[in-house]
């Protein structure tokens, strides 16, 4: 045998360099992730199992109801996908969308622009109404465009984690139903924290995410479908143009047949169980009343230090916060700071939002009193020190 030849991209420096896997630990305070429940830590640290022992194909059955009752639908397909929130996003696109399907997307913000983005891969026939990031649309509004543009699937996001706004969904499941339209509702930011009713507010496909409301690590992405959203499904004239992410194909895994299509991964499902017991046990109307209490604990702290929110009462989400940058402060020297000298993390603005606001998020595990008055206390005595008058010379 000829010796093999490593290429060596490892000196012996940089390998005596390589420790044990260390990270900082941090408070994540911004747009997501959010920090793991310690309880959801201890799970997904437990030793795999096959995708396909009973045991697994047990807790496989818990993690679904479970998220029904999370999501509060009796919706049959109800899953996690494997892939974090941008995956369901897709699944949701893909699977529903054929060339040339007319969807209608109402957008007022960057996660807007994305499922834009991916209906035009899908090439959808598109239509898209915006508001500029802050604001909401009105019940009137999209009445009246679902009402003359006659779309396929309407898709809205509940909790525009960009702007910080909170879309009120009321009566929009309605219209959808008599048009003939799915209604299509981006909950990742609002599963697991804020008042979702998919049953009884008619929404046909949802999507969320691991690591926001659920306090669990990035990786999985629960989803939603009703009885509509699957015979439209049933009645594709194509393949789903997407193999990963095909629902008839996910279905012989997670409806009833439990066959093989992909290897789940299992420990993201031990955690997922495990942050959604955990809501389970504090009761969704608890968890709800826990997000609102502290946000607006927030909110009311940072008014009363004389910062402004960006985005009105009416539709202020409290998962996720921007309150303006003041104009003489330095706002990445002051979110640096925070980060480098007291392991918390807060987000910049997004896309035309940056610079301009800080986004705090109070999501799952992380929505406490405890963190709000950290948080708020390090508002009062570190932010004078990123004031550029300070700081400058004269
Ligand atoms: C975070 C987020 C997503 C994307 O989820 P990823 O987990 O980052 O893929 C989609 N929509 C909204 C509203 C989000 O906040």
């Amino acid at each position: 045998m000829t010796e093999a030849k490593l290429i060596s991209t490892l000196n012996e420096e940089n390998l005596s360099h390589f420790s044990k896997t260390y990270v900082p630990s941090r408070l994540l305070l911004g747009p997501g992730p959010s920090n793991a429940h310690p309880e959801v830590l201890n799970a997904l640290s437990l030793n795999p199992i096959g995708h396909l022992d009973e045991a697994y194909i047990s807790l496989m059955s818990d993690v679904q109801q479970l998220l029904r009752y999370t999501w509060q639908c009796s919706n049959r397909l109800t899953l996690p996908m494997s892939g974090t929130g941008s995956a369901a996003m897709e699944a949701s696109i893909a699977n529903f969308i054929e060339e040339g399907e007319k969807i209608l997307i109402a957008k007022k913000g960057y996660f807007g622009d994305r499922l834009v983005d991916m209906a035009t891969r899908y090439k959808a026939a598109l239509s898209v109404i915006e508001k500029p990031w802050g604001e909401a649309f009105s019940y009137e509004e999209i009445k009246y465009e679902i009402e003359t543009k006659k779309p396929a699937i309407f898709a809205i996001v509940h909790a525009e984690t960009s702007s910080g706004v909170l879309q009120p969904l009321d009566g929009i499941g309605d219209i959808c139903k008599k048009n003939n339209c799915l209604f299509l509702v981006d909950a990742v930011t609002s599963l697991g924290a804020l008042e979702l009713l998919i049953d009884e507010w008619n929404i046909d496909l949802a999507y969320s995410c691991s690591q926001k409301g659920l306090s669990c690590p990035p990786g999985l992405s629960p989803f939603t479908m009703n009885n509509r959203a699957e015979d439209k499904l049933s009645s594709r004239k194509t393949k789903v143009p997407n193999w990963y992410l095909d629902l008839s194909l996910l279905n012989k895994y997670w409806g009833s047949d439990r066959v093989y299509h992909h290897t789940a991964p299992v420990n993201m499902n031990f955690a997922i169980r495990e942050g959604l017991r955990l809501i389970a046990n504090e009761g969704l109307e608890n968890v709800w009343k826990r997000h609102n209490t502290n946000a607006k604990k927030l909110w009311s702290g940072l008014e009363s230090l004389g910062m402004e929110l960006h985005v009105s009462k009416d539709y202020r989400l409290p998962t996720l916060t921007t309150v303006k940058i003041p104009p003489a402060v330095d706002g990445d020297g002051f979110r640096n700071h925070l980060l480098r000298n007291f392991g918390i993390e807060i987000g910049n603005g997004l896309g035309e939002l940056s610079g301009k606001v800080w986004r705090i998020g109070l999501m799952g595990y992380n929505s406490s009193e405890d963190n709000v008055d950290r948080l708020l206390n390090l508002f009062d005595t570190e932010l004078k020190k990123y004031s550029i008058f300070e700081s400058s010379t004269f």
